[in-house]
């Protein structure tokens, strides 16, 4: 009897998608994270595109030149090129881009038609980038997913003496990528909400894909070696890492290791605060300056240091050295910074506020607290730091549940998203790829099991 088989695929219904051009103008991703535009979105796009080309994917990562004379296309591993588009002068800073989005697409369109490179799937991330992934699919007759990173509403409700408030163009331009994209991206519960209630999203666009952490990477060690070979070797060690600038609040843990000190409970000879990063931002500006006056105004010294943003693949052993690790953002999308202390068996101490609420498990692996409150973020710092076996079990179930997020993992729920943009039932061959939003038109669940 012959063995049945499938019809095959009929290609003028299914595309299967392989090749996916990914735009983020504004923060270029050969830039290491931790200082100026680079962050948690460069280390997302970074890891996203790894893992889709480990799935034979094929992604083109289109970006701003920002520097002269660098390659135009760079090959980040196999099947991750970043490819840098011409578009205003070399350092203009985030604030100048929008001014440039009709230039950086009519070279992005020319380059793109001159090589004959074809896409699938348009991923957008940041409004800016939105922008221009509304012009090009349209182009391409493909359809564009975006993911927003940071919202401005949000950032401005959460606004601190000292930030900028961000301007009208964005929140404007975060609206429109709202009403063009196919399907948005949202990497937690909160900023789903935040999508639905402060720019009235759609609720079906927007599919909840959190982002991962790379296991291989961050992960436990000997935490008195890892002490000792960064010299702390017998030291009390509080770890703060990130871009600097106010809304990361990097001076409430200054001021928590200042009530430590305050309080009798730690010397200065046994404690270190590394504050790890550069300034970031208009607002961040100086930041470090203000920082180091902080330090100073408290008496606390030596006792800080301050370590310049160090490669992405360089962190590990400061999160292997740390015994606690303050996230103390009064906002956050999702804060990979936790994520990447918890996987490497680190307790964190987090404001309560965005994906740190979805990240740190309360009294299980670390503290939540109220941003702000930097006696709240001494107390619990304290209570990991003086009860080793608190802080060894809270470490372990963190490095369980950093468990639950994988960059492979999130990687195939969002090919998942392309795949069902790409054969969406409610659009016909002819209009799916016609400019139409297929994803928009069926509601695809994707949840953790
Ligand atoms: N980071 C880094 N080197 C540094 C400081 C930060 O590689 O010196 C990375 C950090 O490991 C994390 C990212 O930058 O992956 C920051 O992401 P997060 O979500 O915490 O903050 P965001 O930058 O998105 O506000």
């Amino acid at each position: 009897m012959a063995v049945r088989d499938f019809p095959p695929l009929d290609p003028e219904v299914f595309r299967p998608v392989r090749r996916v051009a990914m735009l983020v103008v504004h923060s270029n991703p050969l830039a290491e994270p931790g200082s100026g535009d680079a962050g948690g979105m460069t280390v997302y796009v970074r890891q996203m595109a790894y893992s889709l080309a480990q799935r034979g994917i094929e992604v083109d990562i289109f970006t701003r030149r920002n520097s002269p004379g660098s390659e135009t296309e760079v090959m980040l591993r196999p099947g991750v090129r970043v490819i840098q588009v011409e578009a205003g002068a070399p350092d203009l800073n985030k604030e100048q881009i929008p001014a440039y989005l009709p230039e950086f697409s009519a070279n992005l369109l020319k380059l793109v038609e001159d090589s004959g490179l074809v896409y699938d799937v348009v991923h957008s991330h940041y409004w800016l980038s939105g922008r221009v992934a509304a012009i090009v699919s349209a182009r391409w007759e493909v359809p564009f997913v975006h993911t927003f990173h940071t919202l401005g509403r949000e950032k401005n409700r959460a606004r601190r003496p000292g930030d900028l408030m961000e301007p009208e163009f964005r929140l404007d331009g975060e609206a429109r990528v709202i009403a063009d994209a196919c399907a948005i991206v949202a990497s937690t519960v909160e900023e789903r909400k935040a999508l639905i209630d402060l720019y009235s999203a759609h609720p079906e666009r927007i599919h909840l894909i959190p982002p991962g952490v790379d296991h291989a990477t961050f992960r436990p060690d000997d935490r008195e070696a890892a002490k000792a070979a960064l010299g702390l070797a017998g030291k009390k060690v509080m770890l703060f890492v990130g871009r600097l600038q106010p809304l990361k609040a990097a001076d409430i843990a200054v001021e928590a290791l200042g009530h430590l000190v305050r309080w009798g409970r730690v010397s200065l000879e046994e404690v270190r605060l590394l504050i790890i990063g550069g300034s970031s931002g208009p607002s961040g500006s100086g930041e470090t300056k203000r920082l180091a006056q902080r330090v100073e105004e408290l008496g606390l010294g030596e006792a800080v240091q301050f370590i310049p943003a160090q490669a992405h693949d360089r962190l590990p052993g400061y999160y292997q050295a740390a015994d606690v690790c303050l996230v103390p953002s009064y906002t956050e999308s999702f804060g990979l910074v936790a994520l990447e202390a918890q996987a490497s068996g680190v307790p964190v101490v987090g404001s309560a506020v965005g994906g740190l609420k979805a990240i740190v498990r309360h009294g299980q692996t670390g503290f939540l607290v109220s941003p702000g409150a930097s006696e709240s973020f001494a107390e619990r710092a304290w209570m990991v730091l003086s009860d080793p076996r608190l802080s060894e079990s809270m470490g372990r179930l963190a490095v369980c549940s950093s468990g639950d997020f994988a960059w492979d993992r999130s990687a195939g729920e969002l090919h998942d998203l392309y795949t069902a943009g790409s054969r969406s039932n409610d659009c016909s061959p002819s209009s799916m790829w016609s400019g139409k939003k297929p994803f928009g038109s069926r509601t695809i669940v994707l949840k953790r099991s």
